[in-house]
């Protein structure tokens, strides 16, 4: 058995084209640079759309069938949770085995916490990266936005009048702090914090499990405006009118063009009457994944400096994409169309090949992979080992992979490199956030012909419909026997903990 440390480093809702392949000239040296030294798996997809059964698929390397949870946040049933408490995961395992384990960036639900030595606290300072802040430095962030607007301090200000603020502010909070300055005032602070704190962890003398999980690629896009407006300027963006899509940009950013700064941005990607088009917000989306590339490249600078990195494998990765505009699905990762479910993968062995592996896999590989690359294979997994394809060796993929679309609306996915084919499970077919239903109950795409899944041709083929459904259901029925049995009932009942998650939902931490 080796003991290597391991890393896994995931970007949120970070869609596979813009680091694969892609279009736009999009900056991203870091990856880029790791790619070059990396196995690059082209074709990995997620088994869902979002995170905390994406995550929970990486950690135990099931599906979310078989793991147990389907839904995500404040969806997740009792029964749900139940069932992935008897599940073991990798941080678990790895604990037993005497690795360090640690948490860094976006802290999730509490099974997620199991296993871990340190873990991120929404309620504390300093642990989350910059989306989850403590109570304190949402106060402080209020304080110090209201003093920049009045210009003067509070200090002085009679400690009574600052308990009724506080009141006002916690009544206020989920408009309030979906402004997009607040979060991005505070942003760097505390990823400077996580970094430090992440130095302190590998530094130590045993091998470590350390999971980064980075937000900058999720709504709201927060990026620095002077790259949103070169990216505007470098790149050909598409110009779409979305009703609402106002809200999704900070209105520094909106104030800067209409000031009359750029009249070439504001000609080429407002409409006359003001309303701006797709192409801005996608463009904040690619400065975030920049920002991406540069928090990694600080989280592998830490490992290099610490003469770590030649020690360490190390996996980069999406837990789902995100669907900018595509499929009538704005700026969110709903549906199982390739937009959300593919995922970029990469990974860095110390004796691993640089290579492109085409073949179909999925985040349940992660953890099969990392126990025969350390020689400890305990998990009851339903994914296979990469290790042959990151060691240049012989490896077949799958021929289709399975994705679960739960929280949004009810759907299962069954897909191979020529088609896919999507359908209900419930007739509850209206989005839960868009209240529209985005497709029909059953789609069919042939994906070597339509690779954008534009054209449904579910009607006339309904043999294949049939057969793959067989085939999807059939694998499905089995992920779901290997489910831990469960006594909870599927209602949900609310604790702490599911407070926070509506309060984030409400924020827009979906
Ligand atoms: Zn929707």
């Amino acid at each position: 058995m080796t003991s290597s440390n391991i890393l896994i480093i995931v970007i949120d809702a970070l869609r596979a084209d813009r680091v694969l392949n892609r279009q736009k000239t999009v900056n991203i040296p870091e990856i880029d640079q790791f790619a070059k030294e990396a196995c690059v798996f082209s074709n990995a997809f997620s088994t869902t759309n979002t995170t905390d059964p994406a995550v929970t698929s990486i950690q135990t390397g099931r599906y979310p069938l078989s793991h147990g949870i389907i839904n995500h946040g404040n969806r997740i049933t009792n029964k749900e949770k139940q069932a992935i408490e008897q599940v073991e995961d990798l941080p678990m395992m790895l604990s037993d085995i005497g690795y360090r384990t640690g948490k860094f960036g976006r802290p999730l639900g509490r099974w997620h916490r199991r296993g871990f030595d340190i873990y991120p606290d929404p309620m504390e300072e300093g642990l989350a990266f910059d989306r989850t802040l403590s109570r304190k430095e949402k106060f402080q962030a209020w304080l110090t936005h209201i003093e920049s607007s009045v210009g003067s301090s509070l200090d002085r200000i009679h400690p009574g009048i600052k308990t009724t603020m506080s009141d006002i502010y916690h009544k206020l909070t989920p408009e309030f702090l979906s402004q997009n300055h607040i979060r991005a005032s505070i942003a760097d602070n505390s990823s400077n914090q996580v970094l430090q704190n992440f130095q302190d962890f590998v530094q130590k003398e045993d091998p470590f499990y350390a999971f980064v999980h980075l937000m900058d690629t999720h709504t709201p896009y927060v990026a620095a405006a002077d790259r949103v407006v070169s990216l505007l300027k470098e790149n050909e963006y598409s110009v779409k009118r979305i009703s609402g899509i106002e809200d999704k940009i900070p209105s520094s950013f909106t104030e800067r063009i209409f000031s009359g700064s750029y009249p070439e941005i504001r000609e080429k990607y407002y409409f006359p009457d003001g309303t701006p088009s797709s192409a801005i917000v996608d463009a904040h989306y690619d400065a975030t994944v920049e920002q991406s590339d540069a928090r990694i490249g600080r989280i592998l600078d830490t490992l290099k400096n610490n003469d770590l990195y030649d020690d360490t494998i190390t996996f980069i990765l999406s837990d789902h994409g995100e669907s900018l505009t595509e499929h009538g699905i704005y700026y969110d990762h709903h549906g199982l169309y390739d937009e959300t479910t593919h995922v970029p993968l990469f990974i860095r062995s110390p004796e691993g090949v640089s290579d492109t592996v085409n073949e179909l896999v999925q985040i349940t590989d992660i953890a099969p992979t990392i126990e025969s690359y350390i020689g400890a294979e305990r998990l009851n997994t339903d994914g296979n080992s990469l290790l042959p394809a990151i060691t240049g060796g012989q490896f077949t993929g799958y021929q289709h992979i399975l994705a679960e679309e739960a929280h949004t609306t009810r759907r299962r996915v069954i897909r191979s490199d020529e088609s896919k084919l999507i359908y209900s499970l419930n007739s509850e077919t209206i989005c839960r956030y868009c209240g529209i239903q985005h497709a029909q109950e059953t789609e069919l795409y042939n994906l070597t012909e339509d690779s954008g899944e534009t054209t449904n041709i579910a009607a006339e083929n309904s043999e294949e419909i049939d057969s793959l459904r067989e085939f999807a259901e059939k694998k499905a029925t089995k992920y779901q026997n290997d489910c831990p049995t469960t006594t909870s009932s599927e209602e949900k009942q609310y604790d702490d903990e599911e407070k926070i998650h509506e309060h984030l939902e409400a924020l827009g931490y979906r």
